[in-house]
């Protein structure tokens, strides 16, 4: 149904301070238009350097992208390499080609690192979205498309899985001297004309001397096409390469998947109409709760209801509840505190399962039960879904509604390790506070941590030896690193911005 905004929201300035380029088309894609209405934070307006990045990087995409002169011709060049690999080539159209694969969080966050890469490296972003993701995403670009054509010749390469390193990975490449790292050695032929990136998930098949810099992007800019096989938010892990690039363009380092996910990602109409169809627009506040259970983590459910207890009273996040009729002695309640908020208070709980919506409602909606405060509490859940589907559509419209109805929070909650909350903080601007993970299936003696910044964890940072310290870089690199690089509050072997 229509939702009647707060009229202070109907201000909100709906390019969000030009990050969003003007002119396109509101009735195809409502949601670009509408959900700067929605957001609750705008904590970081983006610098002029990273407006000016994005506006060069649009007209890029519209000169070299799919449909244009350009484009047919660098597909030609992939079709005809092997047989005579031109060196001098008038065609400075360059890109990185997304391939799917993991969840849609998954998807969202190396898509997003994709983008960056192709801003800090003048390239073009294209991506293979599979059918069951066909109507998630609205066009991002003014006057383009982002969308691979049927007729690109590498399909074959599109689905291989977290674990393939096919002969053109770039590891391989380096190893069978497809590719030299010789500087000024102008004797060596011409690059291929494409690279295969294998950047997540298994740090084995890795091509972590992509992370290096140096030496190894001077070489890769020579490349015409790089397809991108990631399912995770790599931007932490190029910090080192392109440090200097990214303070300038993200003066609060702790903006860069805030911005960009803004920026790149507009739901479409259909799942546009999911969101605000659901929007908790009566509340005076909107607190929103990721839980999720992974494999390696399960614990009782009233063991995951008692941590998210023990976090909120811990983070001082839920209304306290008292039962009616009885003093409570908020002084000698220890460690019980008092939320401010007297007002209304909706809690927005996404998960796969009912249990925690329904432990959460039965605590708030007995008439026994009160919060101290006075306000009141009303608990919503969208969908539960039960199961991971990632195959079909309509599942995926339903995760990304619930993404963006945790993204319009005041307050978060999400689960450890989630690249769905993840991604849910980053768009909302939020810090949230994060359940850690029951690893070994033992509750966590903590039972969350605030996160230190809005930005996601890169779960599986290459393990790699550049020379010269990480990133190939000198000693105040290295202090630059520290200053901006953390271990992940959620998983000591993650790192992240802040
Ligand atoms: P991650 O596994 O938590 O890192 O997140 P992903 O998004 O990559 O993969 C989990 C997938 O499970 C999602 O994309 C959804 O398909 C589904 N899923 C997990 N949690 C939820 C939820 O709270 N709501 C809905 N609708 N789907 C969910």
């Amino acid at each position: 149904g229509a939702t009647t905004m707060p009229t202070a929201k109907k201000a909100a300035d709906e390019l969000l301070a030009g990050l969003l380029a003007p002119g396109m088309d509101r009735r195809s894609c409502r949601s670009r238009y509408e959900s700067s209405q929605y957001y609750k934070h705008f904590p970081y307006k983006p610098s002029t350097y990273l407006l000016h990045k994005l506006r060069a990087y649009e007209a890029r995409h519209k000169r070299c992208g799919p449909g244009t002169p350009l484009y047919a011709k660098a597909i030609e060049r992939l079709r005809s390499d092997g047989d005579h690999r031109r060196r001098n080539d008038d065609n400075d159209c360059r890109y990185i080609l997304w391939l799917p694969f993991d969840g849609l969080g998954n998807r969202m966050l190396s898509i997003l690192s994709g983008f960056l890469y192709a801003l800090l490296t003048d390239r073009v972003l294209l991506v293979a979205l599979p059918n069951d993701s066909s109507d998630l995403f609205c066009e991002p670009f003014p006057d383009a498309t982002w969308l691979i054509t049927p007729e690109f010749p590498l399909s074959h390469l599109f689905n291989l899985g977290p674990h393939a390193h096919p002969d053109h990975a770039y590891t391989n490449l380096l190893k069978t001297k497809s590719i030299v790292l010789a500087n000024n050695d102008t004797s060596t032929s011409p690059p291929p004309a494409y690279a295969y990136l294998s950047i997540g998930y298994d740090r084995g098949v890795m091509d972590a001397p992509f992370f290096c810099g140096g030496d190894h992007q001077r070489l890769l800019r020579n490349v015409t096409w790089l397809l991108l096989n990631s399912d995770l938010y790599f931007v932490p892990s190029m910090f080192p390469a392109f440090r200097a690039e990214l303070r300038r363009m993200f003066p609060a380092m702790e903006s860069v998947a805030h911005l960009l996910t803004r920026y790149l990602f507009h739901p479409t109409n259909p799942v546009w109409e999911m969101v605000t169809g659901f929007y908790l627009s009566h509340a005076d506040k909107i607190i929103g709760m990721q839980i999720r259970m992974f494999f390696f983590a399960t614990i009782p459910v009233d063991d995951m209801y008692n941590q998210i207890l023990a976090c909120s009273r811990q983070e001082h996040i839920l209304p306290e509840i008292t039962t009616t009729g009885t003093d409570i002695d908020i002084a000698g309640a220890g460690n019980l505190t008092v939320n401010n908020n007297n007002g209304s208070t909706a809690i927005f709980v996404a998960s796969l399962y009912a249990d925690y919506h329904e432990r959460l409602k039965s605590r708030y909606s007995s008439e026994e039960h009160a919060t101290i405060n006075g306000g009141t509490v009303e608990v919503f859940q969208r969908t539960h879904e039960e199961r991971q589907d990632t195959g079909s559509l309509e599942h995926n419209q339903k995760a990304l509604a619930e993404i963006y109805l945790l993204s319009f929070s005041d307050e978060l909650v999400t689960s450890g390790m989630s690249t769905f909350g993840y991604v849910s903080a980053s768009l909302a601007g939020v810090r949230p506070a994060i359940l850690l993970p029951a690893h070994g299936h033992k509750v966590p003696a903590t039972p969350c941590v605030r996160a230190v910044s809005m930005e996601p964890c890169n779960l599986t940072p290459p393990l790699v030896e550049c020379g010269g310290g990480p990133g190939g870089s000198k000693d105040d690199d290295d202090a630059d690193v520290v200053r901006h690089v953390k271990v992940c509050e959620d998983f000591d072997r993650g790192v992240k911005l802040f």
